[in-house]
Order: structure tokens, then sequence, then C-alpha cells
């Protein structure tokens, strides 16, 4: 048996650990394009603001892959031959499989304006594009973001932190419109400003502007222009679905794969960004960009490649991250409808969460600390937490274990409720009970 992974982020390395808590006899090798390897793209912000150094991306040592025992091969795979079950490289050998895991994620939706291709626009998809970044990014020179997610706001913090004079342009009228609601927007676009970043709403972009190969500006749909060093964009993201395509298996927005994260080729698994999974709690299979599903599945994958049958049931989507300096969590679904910053979804996001099915809305909370709660008929659907974070960990399992909130719902509901104090008083109940 052959065990062949394409793909050196997290999805492949947990399918490797999978496959070789099962068999630890047979051959596992990883094809990978980044020179770098494995690294934590999530930290890839913290980087760029200078809060970690780049060997605190790096989350395995030598001796992990030693004991995880596979072959390495840097390299980029260009055609997947399923009739020979081998794998075609950049470098014009060949590699045959058996078993085959397409963990190939996603890439940062490019910039399709006149001058995208100048010498300082810039995007986050690598540790390389993190790197470069930081060569252009100089005190007292202006940047331009375009974009919506989180990936721009990490842009726009990573510059401020550079202490750059930083523009922010905002297609809409607020930001990250389908996930947060019009308060979260504003506390986040408040906060910004207070940073002094300059915000710019209804403001596209149709042109960079250079000199010398080099960007020196933008100009916008409304005909304004705005000098500029350098422009970094986070418009969305794209799956990698060309290999899968050109080799006939079923695509949509990512791969499509069944509850053993295979393909419509029983030898062949997808999972992580570029898989799309069946989702229980929308009835559709949708796409993450997330970190801990990624890592889910592709230990899930790796599993079954090695024979272990076993289901992989999706949770509902969780992240913390930073909003503007701010801690948020972000859990089940909170949102609706379409951003006009982003294509599709961004990294550290899911389609999941806007997905908004029927339930009202019970907050609270006022600038930093503020809480939105999804209610549905018995259960909770969802929440944001944005600055304190005492709730995070109870509402994730609320939600994720769909529980029953019918004692709670009408006071969770009532004008002026004290939500925070329900759900904090609800949770200490039910751990004393269990
Ligand atoms: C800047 C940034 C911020 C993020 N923030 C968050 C966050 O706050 N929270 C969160 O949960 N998630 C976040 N994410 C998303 C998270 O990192 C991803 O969901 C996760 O890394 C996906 O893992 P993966 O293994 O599916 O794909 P990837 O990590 O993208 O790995 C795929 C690998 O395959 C390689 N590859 C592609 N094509 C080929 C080929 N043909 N041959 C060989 N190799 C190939 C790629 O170069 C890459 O190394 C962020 C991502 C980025 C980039």
């Amino acid at each position: 048996m052959k065990y062949v992974v394409i793909g050196s982020g997290v999805a492949g390395i947990a399918a490797v650990e999978a496959i070789r808590s099962l068999d630890q006899t047979n051959s596992i090798t990883m094809i990978g394009d980044d020179p770098h390897g494995f690294y934590s793209r999530p930290g890839l912000a913290y980087y760029l603001t200078g809060e970690l150094h780049d060997k605190a991306l790096f989350p395995r040592t030598a001796d992990d892959y030693r004991q995880m025992n596979f072959q390495f091969i840097k390299g980029r795979v260009l055609n997947i031959q399923r009739e020979l079950q081998t794998l075609e490289l950049n470098n014009k050998t060949e590699i045959p499989y058996d078993k085959l895991l397409i963990a190939v994620g996603a890439q940062a939706t490019p910039l399709n304006v006149p001058g995208a291709n100048l010498e300082g626009v810039l995007k986050l998809d690598h540790l390389d594009d993190a790197k470069h970044i930081l060569k252009f990014a100089r005190r007292g020179k202006t940047a331009v973001v375009v974009g919506g997610g989180i990936t721009a706001l990490e842009l726009v913090e990573g510059f401020v932190a550079r202490d750059m004079q930083v523009h922010y342009l905002l297609r809409g009228d607020r930001y990250w419109s389908n996930v947060l609601d019009e308060q979260e927007s504003k506390i986040v676009e408040h906060r910004l400003q207070e940073e002094g970043v300059t915000l710019h709403y209804q403001a596209e972009i149709t042109e960079v502007t250079g000199k010398s190969g080099k960007v020196n500006g933008i100009r916008l749909v409304n005909g304004k222009t705005l000098p500029c060093n350098l422009l970094a964009y986070a418009i969305g993201i794209q799956a990698r679905i060309d290999l899968a395509k050109r080799s006939d298996l079923l695509v949509e927005r990512g791969i499509l794969v069944n509850e053993y994260l295979q393909t419509n080729d029983p030898d062949i698994y997808a999972a992580g960004d570029v898989a799309q999974v069946y989702d229980p709690m929308t009835g559709h299979s949708v796409m993450d960009s997330l970190w801990a599903p990624a890592r889910q599945q592709g230990y899930m994958a790796g599993l079954n490649m090695a024979g272990q049958k076993t289901a992989y049931i999706k949770s509902p989507p969780f992240n913390v991250t930073r909003l503007a300096g701010l801690t948020t969590t972000i859990i089940g679904t909170v949102g609706r409808g379409k951003d006009a910053d982003m294509v599709g979804i961004a990294r550290g996001d899911s389609e999941t969460w806007r997905q908004l099915p029927d339930a009202l809305t019970a907050q609270a909370g006022f600038e930093v600390n503020r809480l939105r709660l999804l209610v549905g008929e018995k259960t909770l659907l969802g929440a944001i937490v944005m600055g304190d974070q005492k709730l995070s960990f109870p509402l994730e399992k609320i939600i994720s274990g769909n529980m029953d909130i019918s004692l709670i719902r009408d006071r969770l509901l009532a004008p002026n409720a004290k939500t925070a104090d329900i759900i904090a008083k609800f949770w200490s109940e039910l751990v004393t009970a269990n």
C-alpha cells in the first residue's frame, strides 16, 4: 500500500498522523510546493505585526517528523493520472499511489484591475508573501488595503504596527456586513479610526497606477486618486480545484466529498480548504477556511485512507480571532447575504456563518464587551462574543451540543435582557447538575 498526500498544510499533516496511528509499515509520501513546509497560517498575522518571530510559526520539530516517518518531496503536482494511479510532478517524475489525499488548500482571489501586476501589489497566502510584505512595509510610507473579512484587517493591523499611513477601502457601507451586525461593524471601524486608519466607504478601485514598474497610487470608480507606496488585497479566496477538475473529479466551489472525505473516485480523498463538505446544520455542502476543521478533516481522511471507516460530522464552525485588536469569537450561524468586499469567503471564514435560518436575536453589551446570540426554537444557533471571552467556551458547548435552551429562551428574548448573566447562570447550573 502506498499513501500519498498532496499539500503540506494542516490537513495534510493531520492525515499523515492519522495514517501512522493505524499503519506503521506502509510508505507515506507527502508532496508540497511550499519551501517552508508546514507552519501556522493564522500565525502569519502576528508575524506581520511583529508579535511573533517566524520561528514561532512552526509547530512541529524535526523529531516529530522523524516519528511520523514519511517521505517529503518538495515539488508541485501537475496532474493526477487516475487510470494509472500516478501523479505527474513539475520535475517530470511520476509518483505512484494507492490511496491519495488532495489537501492543496485555497489561494487569494486575484485583484482583477489594470496595474495589478505592478511591484508593491501584495496578497497574503504563504509565509513568503508575509516576508515579501515586510520588505515593502516602511515607517511613514502609505499603504492601501482592499477587501473584507479577517485577512484584510490583519493586513491593516500589520501596516499600523509598522507605523505606516493606512487607508482601508470598503466597497460597501460597513465592514464584514454578512457576518457582523451594524453595531459590531461600527465597533471595529471605530477602533481602526482610533488607531489612525483612514476608512473610505463605497470606495471601489478601478486601477493601480505606477512608475518604473512600482505602485505609486490607485484610482477609484468615482474618479478620485490616492497616492500610495503599496496596495494589499484580500477580496476572498478560491479553492485550488484545478488539479481535481483536470482529472474529472466532481467539483463545485471545492472538491465534493462524502462523509468519509472521499471524492467520486474511492481511492482519492480531499480535506481542508479545498474540500466542499456536507454540513448537517445547513443541509448543504459548504466551504470553510478554518484551521480546526481543516485539521479534523485531514485526520478523518487519513483514518479512512488507512482502512478505518470513520464518518466526519461537521460541527458548527468556530473561530477565535482579533478584529482591530478586539478578541472576537464567532460560532455557528450569525449573518446573512453577501459582502460587497469579498468574492465567496475569506480566510478564517465559513459559509455556514451566513446561512442564517429563522432565528431571533438577543444582544447585550456596548463598546468592547458585546454578545449577540441567534436564538432558535429550542437551541442556540450561533453567537458572536466580542471583548470579554468568559462565555465563549460555554457558548461553543451549548451550540455544538445542540443543548435545549427552552428554559431560558423567553428571558433571553425579553427587552433589555441581561443576556450574558442568563447564559452564565444557565451554564453554571448545567455544570453543577452534571
Ligand atoms: C493570513 C491567514 C489568516 C488566517 N486566519 C485564520 C483564523 O484566524 N482562524 C482560522 O481558523 N483559520 C485562519 N486561516 C485559515 C487556515 O489557515 C486554513 O483554513 C488552513 O491553513 C487550511 O489548511 P489546508 O491544509 O487545507 O491548506 P493550506 O494550509 O493552504 O495548505 C495547502 C498546501 O498545499 C500546497 N499546494 C497547493 N497546490 C499544490 C500542488 N499542486 N502540489 C503540491 N503542493 C501544493 C500549498 O502551497 C500549501 O502549502 C488563515 C489563513 C491565512 C493565510
